[in-house]
């Protein structure tokens, strides 16, 4: 078993340092974050993922998990040492490689034995060199240090899963004794393992991640266009799906993709692609389809009601998806600014989110409306005069069509995530708006 340090404890750092102690690795989470280290040894996770506070709490006990603020003593006699820091979109569309930088260097004057380190965070094609030339360059002891590419593919919402239970693991090496280390800290989990070099593992992250916002924005597209043709995206999606060679995941069609990841990593693709001299067009389409899919309900709406000033708004869920509290490039972040400029009263809920979202609209007066956060759907609903559906909680679908003709004043719907049958809708005398799909009027 392995001496491993995971720099970063977010969505992709803490769990994945996690999943190494249930595979009996002796791990130490590192973060700059001194509450957030503090409430992990309290047993409680600062992130909302299923399963992942039973088993911090099941690995901490057993003494395979620590976490510390102490990057030195945590990086110092480490076999290994994963950065799952973040790499957030600067304004040019380019990844911030700034959290990397810093724990590159704080690697270099901490180590006093070999050591491989790997990063897991989402990094441009020919980071991991820099990286590695970064380290070497600040290295205080006289020690070998190579560097691995190990990109994450996790889900959030399914991160725990995810990760045990993973398609595959691609490891970038360049060297046989980094290659081996790596096999040695995964052979306990099990999985398929794709070996390649730095650079193909750096770019079949992002290929990945293109590719499957690409195949989004596709069916947000051809739902638009169903729309205006008069057929259904939900029975097109459903005879294309049996297709082997187009699979039946990620054909939902919706209010647009969201996350600390695809909208992030298409804009950093695009944008090495343009340093190269090359326009990535399939991509950059992508981009723009996403982009006006966000506030394609809220315009619908705006045409239909001319103002909301003074109409009560429900707004049912506020983060990106489903099983995350994270409100990361959410499109109720885009939807309810617009909203609140026009002087709508929202009555906001979600089942995790809410505390979040009020750190960036605290309850009460925003611009010329106001937000009020609500425990219960039906508060939301009650005397409503439209409501918005942004995220698909199990809660949320739960809400018979009837619930929407009782409680609100005026049953004025409009769908993000196609979650009602639209004759449902109909039968009871719903007003329902969706993606791709007649309304019901
Ligand atoms: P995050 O923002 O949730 O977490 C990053 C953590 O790093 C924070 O807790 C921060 O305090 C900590 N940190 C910053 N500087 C540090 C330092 N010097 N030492 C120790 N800790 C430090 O990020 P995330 O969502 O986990 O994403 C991390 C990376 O993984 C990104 O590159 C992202 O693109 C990639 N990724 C994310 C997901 C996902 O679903 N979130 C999936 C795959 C890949």
């Amino acid at each position: 078993m392995h001496k491993i340090a995971v720099a970063g404890t977010g969505y992709v750092g803490l769990v994945a340092g996690v999943c190494f102690a249930e595979m009996g690795h002796n791990v130490v989470c590192v973060d700059i974050d001194v509450k957030k280290v503090k409430l992990m040894e309290s047993g409680t996770s600062p992130i909302y993922e299923k399963d992942l506070e039973e088993l911090m709490q099941k690995n901490y006990n057993a003494g395979r998990l620590q976490y510390t603020t102490d990057y030195t003593s945590a990086y110092q006699d480490a076999d290994a040492i994963f950065i799952g820091v973040g790499t957030p979109e600067q304004s040019d569309g380019s990844a911030d490689l700034s959290y990397i930088a810093t724990v590159a260097r704080q690697i270099a004057e901490s180590i006093e034995k070999d050591c491989l380190v790997v990063v897991k965070s989402t990094v441009p094609v020919g980071t991991n060199d820099k990286v590695e030339q970064f380290i070497h360059d600040f290295l205080v002891n006289d020690v070998r240090v190579e560097v691995a590419s190990n990109p994450e593919f996790l889900a959030q919402g399914s991160a725990v899963h995810d990760t045990l239970h993973a398609e595959r693991i691609i490891i970038g090496t360049e060297s046989e004794w980094a290659e081996d280390i790596l096999m040695k800290i995964y052979e306990p989990f099990d999985l398929p393992i794709v070996s390649v070099n730095r650079r193909s593992a750096e770019m079949i992250k992002y290929a990945s991640n293109d590719f499957l916002a690409l195949k989004i924005s596709y069916m947000n597209d051809i739902a638009n266009l169903c729309e205006l043709v008069g057929a259904n995206i939900q029975d097109v999606a459903k005879g294309m799906s049996f297709d082997e060679r187009i699979g039946s995941k990620f054909l939902n069609a919706g209010i647009g993709f969201g996350g600390s990841c695809f909208p992030k990593d298409t804009k950093a693709l695009e944008h090495i692609a343009s340093q190269h001299g090359y326009e990535l067009r399939t991509v950059k389409a992508a981009i723009d389809v996403n982009k006006d899919q966000k506030t394609m309900l809220y315009k619908k709406a705006r045409n239909r009601l001319i103002t909301f000033s003074g109409l009560k708004v429900a707004v049912l869920g506020l983060t990106f998806k489903p099983g995350t509290d994270d409100l990361r490039e959410a499109a109720s972040l885009e939807n309810v600014p617009l909203l609140l400029e026009q002087g709508a009263d929202i009555y906001a809920y979600d089942p995790v989110g809410a505390d979040n979202f009020a750190k960036v609209f605290p309850e009460g007066l925003n611009e010329k409306g106001n937000i009020t956060y609500v425990d219960h759907i039906e508060d939301a609903l009650k005397d409503a005069n439209v409501c918005f559906i942004f995220t698909e909680w199990g809660e949320v679908k739960a809400v018979t069509p009837v619930t929407y003709k009782e409680l609100m004043k005026t049953p004025l719907v409009y769908d993000g995530r196609n979650i009602y049958s639209v004759s449902d809708m109909k039968d009871v005398g719903v007003e329902y708006h969706s993606i791709g799909r007649e309304s019901a009027t």
